[in-house]
C-alpha cells in the first residue's frame, strides 16, 4: 500500500473498523509521518487450513484475541497488535489464495512477535505451536538468547 503523499510502501495502522461492507484503516506513512486511509473490501473468501485439515474462514479478530493473550500485561500497544494484524490480514487477502495453512499465519505472528517482545513471543508459540514439554520451551529460548 503506497503513501499517496510520498510514494513510500510502508505504512503504519493506526485504526482499523469494520464497516459492514468492507474496512477502514487509518495509516500513517513510515517514511513523511502523513496519515492516510485505506479502505478494503473482501471479495473471496479465505479459509484457514489448520494442523488438523480441518478449515475455517479467516477470521480477525480471533487472530487478535490470539495475539492480545499472548501480549497481556506485557507493554505493547494495541496499535502494535492492530498493525500485525492488520500486515497478516493484508497478506491473507492480497495472496491470491483460496486457501492458507495455518502455521504460515503463525509464524507471520511470531516474527513479528520476536521483534516486538521476547515474552510475548513465548507465549503466543507454547500455544500456537503446541509446544509439548519444556524442553522444547527451553529450545526457543535458547535459540532467542543466542541471538
Ligand atoms: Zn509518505
Amino acid at each position: 500500500m503506497k503513501c499517496p503523499f510520498c510514494g513510500h510502501n510502508r505504512s503504519r495502522v493506526l485504526d482499523t473498523r469494520d464497516s459492514g461492507d468492507g474496512i477502514r484503516r487509518r495509516r500513517l506513512c513510515l517514511n513523511c509521518n502523513k496519515r492516510f486511509t485505506t479502505y478494503e473490501q473482501v471479495s473471496v473468501a479465505v479459509h484457514v487450513i489448520k494442523s488438523d485439515g480441518r478449515r475455517e474462514p479467516f477470521d480477525r479478530t480471533k487472530l487478535l484475541n490470539g495475539i492480545r493473550m499472548a501480549c497481556a500485561k506485557r507493554p505493547i500497544a494495541m496499535d502494535e497488535l492492530e498493525g500485525i494484524v492488520g500486515q497478516i490480514e493484508e497478506y491473507v487477502y492480497n495472496s491470491g489464495q483460496a486457501e492458507i495453512p495455518s502455521t504460515v499465519i503463525g509464524n507471520m505472528v511470531l516474527d513479528r512477535l520476536q521483534d516486538i517482545d521476547p515474552v510475548a513471543y513465548i507465549r503466543f508459540a507454547t500455544v500456537y505451536l503446541e509446544l509439548p514439554d519444556l524442553n522444547s520451551v527451553r529450545d526457543i529460548i535458547d535459540k532467542l538468547v543466542g541471538r
